[in-house]
């Protein structure tokens, strides 16, 4: 079967596809059903922070598959017991419950009806470039107009500010803002990180206007920035924190971890078939056993540190800034990333865009330092030679 060829004819259309059939993985590595190599700096977008082919995770995978995998939340379950408990023992402190769903988009959800419950507003403040998932609801607060104006109208009553513009933020948030939703490190929109005048600041207006923070960790949670959570580098207390991503070692799951201010929410007043589900609470508490055994937070803090301080060192014209917290790097250009992204993926390494101008690396936490210093040595000499036009 040529895989490309059949995916092309059935798939929706809807994804910018790379010309490469990926069919296994091992760690931060993937191979191509030539059995060609990769060095993998998306790490599944962000899903894969344990690792490709990660047996502890596999194993509790198999093991709990083998027992039960479907189970609402009308009845209770011991796995699902387990992971709430262990959430909240990692949480941020503030948060006490947690409401478990299947992605990021359906965390941005439940947070947008949980601040509307919360204090009976409707109003909602994000950022520009911000990315908060494809769904209706998360749709209208995601910024980039191209995603959101072909589905308009969407709810109503968004407000976009300039991220890190504290005086902007403090305009927007009225006595009719549900929430504020904000990201710790803007992922999608090109790795640009928060400063803590502005996060610390959000969280003092939510509170003295009466409006719900909720901040969005579903790219940079689970110790993708050196951290098991981002909040913790500036002690931040979120009203709710939303996961999903590298939640369950890259099955599908999302979480709404919810603080004291959020209150009582009414009896069935959300819910969804397969949230906490057996199978993805084993996964999710499989990938956090690993996370903390082997302490991939600090390896995170420590490879990117690494990684950033060669990237800037690099000091090539193209080269526009180099910016990260632990293992999520953004290089930003002064050219469309599309056809350097190309050309490392000939030589064997993909990353990723963010936005039209920023490679992005979002690299398995478990890379090997020397795979994650041969992709910066083929990213020096992509960018140092000429960019080859490829369509987009
Ligand atoms: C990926 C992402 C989402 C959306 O998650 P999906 O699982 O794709 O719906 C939301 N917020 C952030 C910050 C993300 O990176």
């Amino acid at each position: 079967m040529n895989i490309i060829e059949v995916e092309n004819r059935y798939t929706s259309g809807v994804y910018p596809k790379r010309p490469v059939a990926i069919i296994r993985g091992e760690g931060a590595r993937l191979w191509d059903d030539q059995d060609r190599m990769y060095i993998d700096c998306t790490g599944g977008q962000g899903t894969a922070n344990v690792g490709h082919g990660n047996l502890f995770v596999a194993r509790a995978i198999y093991e709990q598959a083998s027992r039960l995998i479907s189970l609402t939340e009308i009845f209770y379950n011991d796995r699902r017991a387990e992971l709430l408990q262990r959430l909240m023992g990692i949480a941020p402190p503030g948060l006490e419950r947690a409401f478990l769903c299947n992605s990021g988009a359906e965390a941005v959800e439940g947070g947008l009806k949980f601040a509307r419950l919360a204090t009976g507003r409707t109003g909602i403040v994000a950022a520009m470039r911000s990315f908060h998932g494809r769904t209706m609801g998360a749709l209208s607060t995601t910024w980039e107009p191209k995603y959101r104006e072909p589905f308009l109208p969407l709810i109503p009553g968004v407000t976009h500010i300039p991220y890190n513009n504290l005086e902007k933020l403090e305009q927007a948030v009225t006595a009719e803002t549900a929430c504020v939703l904000l990201e710790i490190v803007q992922g999608e929109g090109g790795v640009r990180v928060g400063e803590p005048e502005f996060l610390l600041g959000a969280q003092e207006i939510c509170r003295r206007k009466g409006a719900m923070l909720v901040i969005d960790e579903v790219q940079t949670g689970f110790g993708r920035t050196g951290k098991m959570f981002a909040c913790e580098h500036y002690n931040l207390q979120p009203d709710m924190l939303l996961l999903a991503k590298s939640i369950a070692g890259g099955l599908p799951m999302g979480a709404i971890l919810l603080g004291s201010r959020v209150g009582e929410i009414p009896l069935s007043s959300h819910g969804s078939t397969f949230g906490g589900n057996p199978l993805a609470c084993a996964a999710a508490l499989a990938a956090i056993q690993y996370i903390e055994d082997h302490d991939l937070p600090a390896r995170a803090e420590r490879l990117g540190a690494h990684a950033l301080a060669r990237l800037q060192l690099l000091n090539l014209p193209v080269i526009r800034e180099v910016r990260g917290m632990g293992l999520i790097l953004g290089i930003e250009l002064r050219q469309k990333v599309t056809p350097y992204l190309q050309t490392l993926l000939e030589m064997g390494l993909l990353a990723l865009p963010a936005g039209s101008n920023v490679l992005r690396l979002l690299p398995p936490l478990v890379i090997e330092e020397a795979d994650l210093d041969r992709a910066i040595d083929l990213i020096a000499q992509v960018l140092a030679a000429e960019p080859v036009a490829v369509a987009e």
